[in-house]
C-alpha cells in the first residue's frame, strides 16, 4: 500500500430527523447541540467542493440528514450535481441520503454522481437495540440498489456502540457480502445528550477490525472516518491497521483534524495521496 484516498464531506441538510438511531447527534429525539439547518445553498457547496479539491480529496460526499432520498432530497441532489459538474473541480462525487430505491439511484448516476454511502451500522441483531424506527434489512438492499445503478458503493458502520464480538463478526461478515468499493469505519463519539453513552472499543480492537477487514476485502478502500481521532493517535496506527483511506477536514456534527496537519504527516511517511479513485 503506498496510496492513501481521501474524502471530504459536506453536511448538506443538517438536524432535526425524525428517526431515533441512539448514536446520531442529528436525530430531533435527542437534544444535542449541533447546527441544525435545511438544505445548503448549492454555491456553498460549491466552494466547499473546490476547497475540498484544494485539500487533496478525491471523494466529496454530500450528505442529507433523514431517512432516506425523498423528492425534495433528489431534487436537490440533481441540482446540487449539476451545478457542480458545470465545474471542473476533478471530484468523485458522492451521495449519502439514506435509503433509496434503485430508480432514484439510476437518476442520479445518470446526473454525474460517482458512489454512494450507505452505511450498515452494524449487525442486523444489534440494529434492532439501536434503532427502532426503521430496519437493518431496507439498509442492507439500499446497497444492492447501488450497486446494481451502477455506482459505487461506499458501505460501512460504527464500532464501539455496546456491540458484541459476535455482532461486529456479522457486520464485517455482511460487509463482505457487500464487496463495497469503499469501507467506511466509523467509532463512535460519545456526547451526553445521546442514549449510548460510552465507546466500548479499544485502539487494540479497532485495529483487529482493520486488518480482519483488509484480509477479507483485500481490493477495496478501507477508510477511517468519525471517531478516528478517538481511538489512535496517529496516522502511523490508521495505515499500518490496514486502512487506506481517511476524511479529510471536519465531519458531520463533530470536527476533525487539521486538513494540512494530516496532508503533512501523509506525505511525511512516505506515502503517496491519490490523485483519483483508481489510483
Ligand atoms: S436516519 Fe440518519 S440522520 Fe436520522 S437519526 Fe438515523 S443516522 Fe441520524
Amino acid at each position: 500500500m503506498n496510496k492513501i484516498y481521501l474524502c471530504a464531506i459536506s453536511n448538506i441538510l443538517s438536524g432535526s430527523c425524525k428517526e431515533d438511531c441512539a448514536f446520531c447527534t442529528q436525530s430531533s429525539k435527542y437534544k444535542t447541540d449541533i447546527q441544525r439547518y435545511n438544505f445548503k445553498d448549492i454555491q456553498i457547496v460549491v466552494n466547499e467542493a473546490k476547497l475540498a479539491r484544494a485539500s487533496k480529496a478525491i471523494g466529496f460526499c454530500l450528505v442529507t440528514s433523514g431517512v432516506g432520498l425523498d423528492k425534495k432530497r433528489k431534487e436537490y441532489m440533481l441540482k446540487a450535481l449539476q451545478e457542480l459538474n458545470s465545474h471542473d473541480i476533478g471530484l468523485n462525487y458522492i451521495g449519502c441520503n439514506g435509503i433509496a430505491k434503485y430508480e432514484d439511484l439510476l437518476e442520479l448516476k445518470k446526473s454525474g454522481l460517482g458512489s454512494y454511502n450507505h452505511n450498515l451500522e452494524s449487525s442486523e441483531n444489534y440494529y434492532k437495540t439501536i434503532c427502532t424506527t426503521h430496519a437493518w434489512k431496507d439498509r442492507y438492499e439500499t446497497c444492492f440498489a447501488v450497486k446494481k445503478a451502477g455506482l459505487k458503493l461506499c458501505s460501512g458502520g460504527i464500532f464501539g456502540m455496546g456491540e458484541s464480538r459476535a455482532d461486529r463478526e456479522s457486520l464485517i461478515s455482511s460487509l463482505g457480502s457487500l464487496s463495497p468499493a469503499s469501507i467506511a469505519i466509523n467509532f463512535f463519539v460519545p456526547n451526553s445528550a445521546l442514549p449510548l453513552k460510552k465507546n466500548t472499543i479499544s485502539k487494540t480492537e479497532a485495529k483487529e477490525i482493520v486488518a480482519q477487514i483488509r484480509e477479507s476485502l483485500p481490493n477495496s478502500h478501507i477508510m477511517i472516518a468519525g471517531g478516528r481521532e478517538l481511538i489512535f493517535d496517529n496516522l502511523v496506527e490508521v495505515f499500518e491497521s490496514g486502512a487506506n483511506s481517511i476524511v479529510i477536514g471536519d465531519y458531520l456534527t463533530t470536527k476533525g483534524e487539521e486538513k494540512d496537519k494530516d496532508i503533512k504527516a501523509i506525505e511525511s511517511l512516505g506515502y503517496k495521496i491519490a490523485k483519483s479513485c483508481d489510483g
